[in-house]
């Protein structure tokens, strides 16, 4: 499947958004921690009811899995296919002139599980479901037709009217009547990374390069929902990675960080599910991501501490691994911070 003639800017295909590829292929042949949490859910509501609805749920959940893994496996051709073509790219611009063993093993550094992926040996993996995994809604949201886009901004919209009663409003009201319709298209605007896959956020801008020193991007702006209250948090990312053959388009790191951004979260996993498609989408030397970033669910209720910013990090690689390297990026982050 040779995409490169595909438009960055071309819509979304069949899929739902996940970059974790090399993740779910290693997942396979054993069951996911889905499916296995949902068998033993399964497993427990077998003993008081018939076996026919919870074998039918644990095959469903099964192809549930089996459709993410075949996705995800995709995506990680298709990334590989870009690396594929930056190479092509560099050979026939006379980039690597000469280089006839050179040639070679580049060839295998536009591969998929080749040996010099320094950062994928410390990538640390806490939490399978949450990185950059779809929710069980997101393939039907992707996939949805313009009708049922519209039935399920009416089912959102009639929800918010029931919110407006709850809290002791008239949804009827004149400044109200369309606050359903329009907080309805904001949150799926909100939510909108749920639509975008890796390969097509990065599009064909990995490119080829001798570049070895650290590329860095800092400050960022990230909006995102906490998953907790669906209520913003918002702050500044700063992204750094060390080329390994391969660079991306600068403007592509903060592409990544909006669409991990526009999904509910919480701001650790996305500061690793950053670093984690950035390693999954170019194979770096490291990477590392630091987020600070204000909640509104502690600023403007509970305990109301104005101004206080969480700080998170995800480090891989030779971050991970080097504290001379680590220091080098916080110091030159913290160079740009007033
Ligand atoms: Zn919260």
């Amino acid at each position: 499947m040779s995409d490169s003639t595909r438009e960055p800017s071309a819509p979304v295909r069949m899929h739902h958004p996940s970059p974790l590829a090399a993740e779910v292929v290693r997942a396979e042949g054993e069951l996911s921690p889905l499916v296995s949490h949902l068998s033993s859910s399964a497993a427990a509501a077998a003993t008081s009811e018939p076996s026919t609805s919870s074998r039918h749920s644990i095959e469903a959940e099964r192809s549930y899995a089996a459709v993410q893994r075949s996705e995800a496996q995709e995506d990680a051709d298709e990334l590989r296919n870009f690396r594929m073509l930056a190479l092509e790219r560099q050979r026939a611009t006379g980039g690597f002139a000469g280089g006839g063993a050179q040639a070679g093993s580049l060839q295998a550094a536009g591969g998929a599980f080749e040996p010099f992926v320094g950062s994928r040996v410390g990538s640390p993996i806490p939490d399978k479901n949450g990185l950059g995994w779809p929710g069980k809604g997101t393939l039907a949201r992707l996939n949805a037709t313009p009708d049922e886009r519209e039935a399920r901004e009416k089912k959102l919209a009639d929800a918010v009217k029931v919110l407006l009663e709850c809290i002791g409003e008239d949804p009827e009201r004149d400044g109200l009547i369309k606050t359903p319709e329009r907080y309805a298209k904001a949150l799926l605007w909100m939510t909108k990374g749920y639509e975008e896959r890796l390969p097509d956020v990065i599009g064909n801008a990995i490119f080829a390069e001798d570049h070895e020193e650290m590329v860095i991007v800092r400050d960022i702006d990230i909006f995102s929902l906490c998953e907790h209250h669906m209520v913003p948090f918002a702050g500044k990312v700063s992204i750094g990675y060390i080329p390994n053959r391969f660079v991306l388009g600068l403007s592509k790191l903060a592409r990544i960080a909006e669409t991990f951004s526009r999904r509910l979260q919480v701001q650790e996993r996305l500061t690793k599910q950053i670093a984690t498609a950035i390693d999954e989408a170019i194979r770096p030397m490291g990477v590392a991501v630091v987020i600070e970033a204000t909640h509104q669910c502690m600023t403007m209720r509970g305990v109301q501490k104005p101004g206080a910013a969480t700080i998170t990090s995800s480090m891989l690689g030779a971050f991970r691994r080097s504290d001379k390297t680590r220091a080098e990026f916080m110091s030159l982050i913290r160079s740009s911070q007033r």
